[in-house]
C-alpha cells in the first residue's frame, strides 16, 4: 500500500482492540523505514458512535420490506436481529424514525418499541458487514466527546508519539481542549472531524482549536442531508485554507471498489473534484479496511489525484487565495507568512522553478505554502521529527529531516546540500528557499532563489 501511493495510515479505534492497534503502529513504521517513505500515523477515536455488533466479514443482505429487531447488545448481529452497542437505544430512538445502518447502506423504519427491543421493517435494502455505524441524531445523544474510553487511547496514543488524533463527533471547540495533548508539534495534530450539524454552526471556532480538520461525509451527510454535502464540502475546505488547516476529504470516495476493480465514473469525478477544492488529502475507509484489493485501490486514487493536481488551475487558485489568504489577523507575524508564500508561489511561477524547499520549526511555514497548490513540489525540512511526520498531511510536500539547527545561513546551506545528495534537487537548477530567523515559528521571512550547487 505505501509503494501504491499511500501517505498516511488511519486506525480507526472503533474496530479491534488498542493492542491490535498498537501492532499495526508498530508494522506501520517497520515498514515505512524499510521502504524509506514517511507514512504518518492517525488514530481515530471513535467519540460516542453508536455501532453494531459484528456481522461478520461475509456481507449481510437485508431485503426490502424484511421484518427485524434492534436490541441494546455487543455480540453479533444478523439480518433478524441487529446488536447495538448502545444503553440508549430504546429511550432515543422513536416509532416513525428511520434509522441509518452503515452510512445509509440500509434505512429501517421503526413501527413499535417494547421495554427491550425496537420493532423495524427494511425500508431501503443492502447488505453488511463487520461493524457499521449506527446514525442517532447528535442533538439525541447524551455521550459528549471525547468518551472516557477515548481518552484512555489518548494517552496510550500520544505516549507512542503517532502524528495524528482524530476527534469524531466534535461539536465546539471545547471537545478539541479536552483532548489534552500538548500543541502540535510536541503533541499529535489534532483533528476535527465534522459530521455533525452543530459543528457547521461552530466551524470558525473549531478549525481554529484544530492542528487538521476532515470532513466525514458520512455522518455528515446524515445530519445535513446528502444534498447539502457537497457545498457544505466546498464552504469547510475554504474555511480551513484561509486559516492554513489542512483539509482532508473523506468517505465513500472509491466505495463500489470494496468489491469492483474498477470504480463507477462518478467516483472518479468526486476525488478529483474534491482535489479541485483545495483538500489536502483524500481518505479511504471501507475500501481499504475490507475491501477485496486495497493496493489497487491505493493505486487508482493516486492516478486520479495525479491526474487532478496536473490538471489544477495553479495559476487561478493563487489569485484567489490572495483574496482570502489571511492566516489570523490577530498575530501580525503571520500575515508576514502570507505575504512571503504569495511571493514564493509567484515566484515558482514566473521562473518555471521545480522545487520549493520549506524550512520549518512547527511546520506552520510547510502548510501556509502548501495552501498555494504551487506547481512546483515542496520539500519539507524540519529539524523537529514530530513535525516531519505531521507533514505527511499537508498537500503535495515530502517531509523530510534536517539534522541541523542553529543559523539560518547554515540550515539553508545544509538543507539545499542534502536534497541535492539525496537526488531530489539537481546541480545548477534553479530552487526557492522559504524559512524563518525568527526563534517564533509562525513567522516565514526568508525567501532565497538560489542556484543548487555542486558537490565539492
Ligand atoms: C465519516 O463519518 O465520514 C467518518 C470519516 O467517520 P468514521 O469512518 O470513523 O465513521
Amino acid at each position: 500500500m505505501i509503494q501504491a501511493g499511500m501517505n498516511i495510515a488511519r486506525l480507526g479505534l472503533a474496530h479491534g482492540s488498542h493492542d491490535e492497534a498498537q501492532e499495526r503502529v508498530e508494522l506501520i513504521r517497520r515498514i515505512a523505514a524499510e521502504e524509506k517513505t514517511p507514512v504518518g500515523i492517525l488514530i481515530d477515536l471513535p467519540g460516542p458512535k453508536v455501532r453494531s455488533a459484528n456481522f461478520g466479514q461475509e456481507p449481510v443482505t437485508f431485503a426490502e420490506g424484511s421484518k427485524l429487531t434492534l436490541r441494546v447488545g455487543n455480540h453479533a448481529s444478523t439480518a433478524q436481529n441487529v446488536e447495538v452497542d448502545y444503553a440508549g437505544l430504546i429511550s432515543d430512538i422513536d416509532p416513525g424514525d428511520v434509522v441509518s445502518i452503515g452510512d445509509g447502506r440500509v434505512m429501517v423504519k421503526i413501527l413499535d418499541a417494547t421495554d427491550d427491543q425496537l420493532n423495524a421493517e427494511v425500508a431501503h435494502g443492502g447488505t453488511l458487514s463487520g461493524r457499521p455505524g449506527i446514525h442517532i441524531p447528535a442533538e439525541r445523544l447524551s455521550l459528549a466527546t471525547p468518551t472516557p474510553e477515548d481518552m484512555v487511547a489518548v494517552e496510550r496514543f500520544a505516549a507512542l508519539k503517532v502524528d495524528m488524533l482524530a476527534v469524531s463527533f466534535v461539536r465546539s471547540a471545547a471537545d478539541l481542549v479536552r483532548v489534552g495533548t500538548p500543541s502540535h508539534p510536541e503533541g499529535p495534530l489534532v483533528i476535527a472531524k465534522i459530521e455533525t450539524a452543530e459543528a457547521i454552526k461552530n466551524l470558525p471556532e473549531i478549525i481554529e482549536a484544530s492542528g487538521a480538520v476532515m470532513v466525514a461525509r458520512g455522518d455528515l451527510g446524515l445530519e445535513c442531508g446528502i444534498e447539502g454535502l457537497p457545498s457544505i464540502q466546498k464552504h469547510i475546505i475554504r474555511e480551513c485554507i484561509s486559516s492554513g488547516r489542512p483539509a482532508i476529504t473523506a468517505t465513500q470516495m472509491l466505495e463500489t471498489m470494496i468489491e469492483n476493480p474498477e470504480p463507477t465514473r462518478a467516483e472518479v469525478s468526486d476525488v478529483a473534484n474534491a482535489v479541485w477544492d483545495g483538500s489536502s488529502a483524500v481518505m479511504l475507509s471501507g475500501e481499504t479496511a475490507i475491501g477485496v484489493d486495497p493496493v489497487n485501490v491505493i493505486a487508482t486514487m493516486a492516478r486520479i489525484v495525479d491526474h487532478a493536481d496536473l490538471a489544477f488551475d495553479h495559476r487561478s487558485w493563487a489569485d484567489d487565495l490572495a483574496e482570502i489568504r489571511l492566516t489570523d489577523r490577530k498575530v501580525p507575524e503571520t500575515s508576514i507568512t502570507d505575504a512571503m508564500t504569495l511571493a514564493t508561489a509567484r515566484a515558482v511561477n514566473e521562473l518555471g522553478i521545480k522545487t520549493i524547499l520549506c524550512i520549518s520549526g512547527s511546520g506552520f511555514t510547510v502548510r501556509s505554502m502548501a495552501r498555494f497548490r504551487p506547481k512546483a513540489r515542496i520539500l519539507g525540512y524540519s529539524a523537529n521529527e514530530n513535525t516531519v511526520g505531521q507533514l505527511s498531511l499537508s498537500w503535495g510536500t515530502e517531509p523530510r529531516l534536517l539534522p541541523t539547527e542553529g543559523a539560518i545561513e547554515g540550515r539553508i546551506m545544509a538543507a539545499v546540500c542534502l536534497a541535492r545528495d539525496s537526488g531530489d534537487l539537481q546541480e545548477g537548477e534553479l530552487v526557492a528557499v522559504l524559512a524563518g530567523t525568527s526563534e517564533s515559528s509562525r513567522s516565514t521571512n526568508v525567501l532565497r532563489i538560489q542556484i543548487v550547487p555542486a558537490a565539492e
